[in-house]
């Protein structure tokens, strides 16, 4: 019997066996490992690492409520947003549907697969959507919905009530991108997981958890979902040094979570001081570890920021952001300088 997900899979998927490594075929404990062609010497990392990243998927099921089946971990939240693309869209037959503005990496890997990305614009307002935009957006032709909650570049979470509405009606799959979730005061939708077999739910350790130079990702689906990512997947996609690293990282959950009240408390002080700025005309509510502030000049102000050697993001020219700078929440020092920045180049 074909389930619900191997219906919405590519047909190419579903047929295909997958790459076998040495170490797929073999996980146990050995007396001699001679089946890998690795160097046989005692040097640092010449073994291959656990394809199925057994022990770290362990952890993160314990710490998230989840099964190790309902979690793939891979090269950053990236690695998993191209998978998805390619387990679900047909290139040059299907489509995918992203919110606008948002993280763009949703349309590059649509570009890269040669699937189209269709944009339905945030509402002005409160850069909030509605599930009938989306639905009257879709056809049948649409198998992947990315939503990011809270938003990339808006800072804002969306509705859940209008999120769960989508999950409802839409026949495709909905991916929730939690990247910056530990900064909301809203709970994850990974425990949605088991009422929607449909549901993907990203989560990083790039942001809160302090781990974006080691390229670590997570998505929690179902386990027909996550199986068909492992199929897929490179063998290796995920190193054993960032093995080790992220496991050890997720050890020190305190560590974080005292590091995202001192964010939460400096986005708070940051955003009332860039309030009373001039040059400032608006800072948007965050719940993320970013503010977007509109400024009476977006470009001159970013230019004038790099000079005294302050890098933010300029958002200018993507749809709502219209003289948007976005700016990351740093240590108190850090925003220090950047207010001082700002206040000398009031005068634009
Ligand atoms: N999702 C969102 C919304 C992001 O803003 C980012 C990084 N800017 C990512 C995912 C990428 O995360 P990772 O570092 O895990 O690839």
């Amino acid at each position: 019997m074909i389930t619900e997900i191997e219906s919405l899979l590519r047909p190419n998927v579903v047929r295909m066996k997958p790459y076998s490594s040495a170490r797929d075929e073999f996980s146990g404990m050995a007396l001699v490992y001679l089946d890998a062609n690795e160097n046989p010497y005692p040097v640092d990392y010449s073994r291959y690492p656990d394809p199925a990243h057994t022990a770290l998927r362990g952890k993160i099921a314990g710490l998230k409520g989840l099964h190790p089946s309902q979690i793939f971990t891979g090269n950053g939240s990236d690695e998993a947003i191209d998978l998805l693309i390619r387990l679900f869209c047909e290139p040059g037959i299907d489509n995918l549907i992203a919110l606008s503005p948002s993280y763009g990496m949703y349309g590059v890997a649509a570009d890269v697969n040669n699937v189209e990305c269709r944009r339905v614009m945030l509402r002005a307002s409160d850069f909030d959507f509605t599930a009938d935009s989306l639905i009257e957006a879709s056809d049948s032709l649409t198998k992947l919905i990315f939503l990011c909650s809270p938003n990339n570049p808006t800072g804002n979470l969306l509705s859940r009530a209008e999120i769960v509405a989508l999950l409802d009606r839409f026949a495709g799959i909905v991916v929730v991108d939690e990247a910056y979730l530990d900064f909301a005061a809203s709970p994850s939708f990974a425990g949605l997981i088991y009422k929607y077999p449909r549901l993907v739910v990203m989560q990083t350790l790039s942001k809160a958890w302090g781990a974006a130079g080691i390229r670590l990702g997570m998505a929690f689906a179902h386990p027909d979902v996550i199986a068909a990512m492992q199929k897929i997947k490179y063998s290796y996609n995920v190193n054993s040094p960032t093995l080790e690293l992220a496991l050890a990282r997720l050890d020190r959950e305190d560590e974080m979570k005292r590091q995202v009240e001192e964010i939460l408390a400096e986005r708070r002080r940051l955003a009332d001081r860039l309030e009373r700025l001039p040059v400032v005309v608006k800072v948007y509510p965050s719940d993320a570890n970013f503010l977007l502030v509109k400024v009476a000049d977006a470009n001159a102000v970013y230019d004038g920021l790099l000079r005294k050697g302050v890098v933010v993001r300029n958002r200018h020219g993507l749809d709502l952001c219209d003289n948007c700078l976005r700016i990351t929440v740093g240590v108190p020092k850090e925003n220090d300088l950047l207010l001082e920045a700002l206040n000398r180049i009031t005068g634009l």
